[in-house]
């Protein structure tokens, strides 16, 4: 193996970085779960994460991936055939699109070309079909991590109300969570996926749901199998600090860490910072000659740029360069975008001159892979850094 001096980048858009105030709390001792300074862990926890996503109502936490809290979304509130509509925006949606048909759920899946978030008309339109109210659920993926594609979700909210449907809205939030702007109750969201690997600048291994009242008087009557994921034991052992298993107490050392910083910065200065990042990747990108994956510039991502590389160059090979070279990892191209995009990862702990790394370290690729690119696409990016 070669040696490498410095920290790796970890540019992928997840899991991202973990700072060391986190990675130092996550390296305390394990205490009792039963015990009393655990229910004061999980009890200021639960506290604290209610802002980030925007609300004043529960959310679970569970020892699991993004996947898991995917689930959970699903077997709380859902039955057996039970009809869902799904939005094809990209790698992402279509794995929970899968998840949902093997769970038994019939869904109307409305095909995209991975370069456009959800359309608050087509979610109009499909529900004012739905006479009979035979949908019970919308799905979303606010940030669609394969592309680069942030989805308007208020403007879906009231795509929803606008066909006066009754559908439960679920949106994933995983990769914007403590990154871009979301609010679960202002936004009328019914369950909040979201994980612990991204915005929130934590290891993998964090799952949670945020549940409305709506979402939680639906799981009263909900019939697929569920145990493990089960919103009930988790809400009543929480209001007393505890969890009906074993937790991750050492995760949850690093999350209360986190919110911490996250409360020091302030979330909308948060969202600010990111965005002003993505501006500046994305100056970078304008300024290579290259184009941005997200074809609506109301739908950029604040937390990850997808690049869009033409038919004569193979994506994964700029990547594995960029590794080799500068020991800088990079997103892959996913599924149907297998060699043809890059994705930067800017979300998380990240500051300008991480920023002006990556872009060096990307420009620098770019060029050894021998892509015909402008080297001013850089300077765009640091301009715009040292201007706003
Ligand atoms: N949804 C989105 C938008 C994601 O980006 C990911 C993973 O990157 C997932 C779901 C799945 O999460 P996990 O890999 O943690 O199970």
């Amino acid at each position: 193996m070669t040696t490498r001096s410095g920290r790796h980048f970890l540019q992928i858009p997840g899991p991202t970085s973990v700072p060391d105030r986190v990675l130092r709390a996550t390296a305390q001792p394990t205490i009792d779960h039963r015990g009393a300074e655990f229910a004061e862990l999980t009890l200021d926890l639960l506290q604290r994460l209610g802002p980030v996503f925007g609300t004043g109502g529960p959310v679970v936490v569970y020892p699991s991936s993004g996947t898991g809290a995917w689930e959970a979304a699903l077997v709380n509130t859902l039955s057996p055939g039970d009809r869902v509509l799904a939005f094809e925006t990209g790698h992402f949606a279509g794995l929970w699109r899968a998840m949902a048909e093997r769970l038994g759920l019939e869904v109307d899946f409305v095909p995209g070309d991975w370069r456009r978030g959800v359309d608050p008309r087509a979610v109009t339109e499909r529900l004012a079909e739905d006479r009979t109210h035979s949908i019970a659920a919308v799905m979303v993926v606010h940030n669609e991590t394969s592309t680069g594609v942030t989805s308007r979700v208020p403007e879906i909210r009231d795509a929803i109300d606008e066909a006066g449907h009754p559908a439960l809205f679920l949106v994933d939030t995983i990769s914007s969570l403590g990154s871009i702007d979301y609010r679960h109750d202002e936004w009328g969201a019914d369950v909040t996926v979201a994980c612990s690997q991204k915005g929130l600048m934590l290891p993998p291994g964090l799952g949670f749901n945020a549940v409305s009242a709506k979402a939680l008087a639906a799981s009263a009557r909900a019939r697929l199998p569920r145990s493990y994921w089960d919103w009930t034991p988790v809400l009543e052992a929480n209001e007393r600090g505890f969890y009906p298993y074993t937790p991750p107490t050492n995760l949850l050392f690093g999350l209360r860490e986190a919110l911490r910083m996250l409360d020091e910065e302030g979330l909308a200065n948060v969202f600010a910072r990111h965005r002003r990042h993505a501006r500046a990747t994305r100056a970078a990108v304008n300024g290579w000659g290259l184009e941005v994956l997200c074809a609506d510039e109301r739908e950029y991502s604040a937390s990850l740029t997808a690049v869009l590389l033409g038919e004569e160059h193979d994506a994964d090979k700029v990547r594995q360069i960029i590794l080799d070279r500068f020991d800088m990892s990079l997103g892959t191209g996913l599924s149907r975008l297998a060699g043809r995009v890059f994705r930067i990862g800017h979300l998380g702990h990240f500051n300008d001159l991480t920023l002006a790394g990556t872009l060096a370290g990307v420009q620098m690729g770019l060029q050894l892979a021998g892509v015909d690119i402008d080297p001013a696409g850089l300077n765009a990016a640091l301009d715009l850094l040292r201007a706003e």
